[in-house]
């Protein structure tokens, strides 16, 4: 039995990593997590996808970071996601010429467009569109709300205001408007020119910070092409507005908790990240739960037990992934923060209510097509008859996103045509991506299936595999097969898997 059949070899021992969890998790890498031990020992803790942070470190570092993980990828014969997440207009103060200032609050301060450095009467903030969007009783919030100013009066390139609350402030502090929209593209030059770069090294996945409007996901999205998958990150009050709108557009969703948490009460994002994760569900995007899960961690070896909470309730909530920022990017503590993490994410899957509440919260499609009816059975099939796993032929990545929607409890395998979509499907709920080749023909497909999800250790002789395949039409989902393992591969063995040898070429790992 140990002979290689239909062209598939086992995987090389080093990628033989388990993820007992079907929630992801993303990892920003940064100054405390460069080099290529560091970025390995996440992966091997549970990173499954990385992020790129485009707010800070040069194109050279990104590059850099990038390298490593496809070195990563071909070591561990599996494909990893990197995500690259774009500044935006984030908007932010010039300098003062002490570096920092006292404020008290009721007291007066003009902010202006003069870029010399400023004092305790007023400062620089070199932004005219939202001087000119502006308008008097609107709020200022500074240095991620610590700080607000309540303006009195404006013109086109000043306002007078008041200090509302806040008693110091320093150089290039940001600034949030919460309650304007303001007349700018999500977009600035410096995004532009990454999103050029990105792009051209090949990430899986673009992020749109400080979406306002649709037209802001739809201007990206032109740039992008089909270069990338595109994820929108609600941290903005305006997008909360277009939500529906801005999900269809998109490949992906962020619930980023940091700037939203300044831009709206602090009350109303527990329960914003709880629509927020349903909404994308229901449209079937992955949806990702980010900012200040583990923040403690930065500086200590062990979370908070808020942080805990917090982290499990992202897994409760259903939630396709839960991220980490400055913890793996900045902090002392990167390695011990992922692996919490990922204990807290298998901790609360094994918990009944878990599984409860997953299934309480599948809202019914508005009106269901063929392909997510044909999901749905698939799934219960599975539950029903205790299946190891669900296999997904795909081509464009929709069966398989299908599946994910279903939060199915058992592994979902993802069978891919390119490379391209092996990675990014890498952050949906439950899909453990692989490189192998896609045969033709139904039956070798069902062998094919069988043999990755025994090799991957998803299934073994006398367990069931549920497969479903889009069968000719590209976003269509309309073969569902139960496969008994042994029995599949006992009849497969004599034949080679058609079509393996050209689509094998194509991935950097070849499995054959
Ligand atoms: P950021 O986005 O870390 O790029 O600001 C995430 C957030 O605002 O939560
Ligand atoms: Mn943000």
């Amino acid at each position: 039995m140990n002979a290689p059949r239909h062209g598939l070899e086992a995987a090389p021992a080093a990628s033989r990593i388990r993820r007992r969890r079907q929630t992801k998790i993303v990892a920003t890498l940064g100054p405390a997590s460069g080099d290529a031990e560091v970025i390995d020992a996440l992966f091997r803790q549970g990173v499954d996808v990385f992020r790129l942070n485009f707010s800070h470190g040069s194109h050279e570092d990104h590059r850099r970071r990038l390298d490593v993980l496809r070195d990563l990828e071909r070591r561990h014969g599996r494909p990893i996601a990197a995500l690259a997440d774009l500044q935006g207009p984030k908007l932010r103060l010039g300098t003062f010429t002490a570096g920092r200032i006292a404020l008290t609050a009721g007291q007066a301060f003009r902010l202006d467009l003069d870029p010399t450095p400023g004092d305790e009467t007023r400062v620089g903030m070199p932004h005219p569109e939202i001087f000119a969007a502006l308008v008097p009783g609107a709020e200022l919030l500074l240095d991620d709300g610590k700080v607000r100013l309540e303006v009195l009066s404006c013109a086109t390139d000043h306002a007078e205001t008041r200090v509302v609350a806040g008693t110091a402030l320093s150089d290039r502090k940001g600034v949030n408007v919460p309650g304007v929209a303001l007349p700018i593209s999500a977009l600035t030059a410096k995004d532009r020119a990454d999103l050029a770069f990105a792009l051209d090294a090949g990430v899986d996945w673009i992020a749109l910070s400080f979406v306002q409007r649709p037209q802001d996901v739809v201007e990206a999205r032109e740039l992008i092409g089909d270069r990338a998958a595109l994820l929108a990150k609600i941290e903005k009050p305006q997008a909360i507005d277009h939500l529906e709108t801005i999900i269809d557009l998109v490949d992906g969703i962020m619930v980023a908790r940091g700037d939203l948490g300044v831009e709206m009460p602090a009350e109303d994002v527990p329960p914003l990240q709880k629509s927020i994760v349903r909404e994308a569900r229901r449209a079937g995007k992955p949806v990702i739960v980010a900012t200040q899960m583990l923040e403690s961690m930065i500086s200590a070896p062990t979370p908070t037990r808020a942080e805990a909470s917090d982290v499990a309730t992202a897994v409760f909530d259903g939630a396709d992934a839960v991220m980490l920022s400055a913890e793996t990017a900045a902090g002392a503590f990167q390695i011990e923060a992922v692996a919490i993490m990922n204990r807290i994410a298998e901790r609360v899957e094994r918990d009944p209510i878990y599984r409860q509440m997953i299934d309480a919260q599948r809202d019914a499609q508005g009106a269901p097509s063929a392909s997510d009816a044909l999901t749905a059975a698939a799934n219960q099939v599975a539950r029903a008859i205790g299946a190891a796993a669900i296999a997904t032929y795909t081509t464009s990545g929709s069966t398989t996103l299908r599946a994910a929607r279903e939060r199915p409890e058992v592994p979902i395998l993802c069978l891919a045509r390119s490379v391209a979509i092996s990675r990014r499907l890498v952050l949906a709920y439950g899909v453990r991506s692989v490189f192998a080749p896609v045969p033709d023909g139904f039956r070798a497909k069902i062998a094919g299936a069988v043999e990755v999800a025994a090799r991957e250790g998803l299934a073994a002789d006398g367990d069931a595999l549920v497969v479903t395949a889009g069968d000719g039409v590209t976003g269509s989902t309309n073969v569902l097969r139960v496969a008994m393992v042994g029995a599949e591969r006992a009849a497969a063995m004599p034949q080679r898997m058609t079509g393996a040898e050209e689509h094998g070429s194509e991935f950097p790992t070849k499995v054959s």
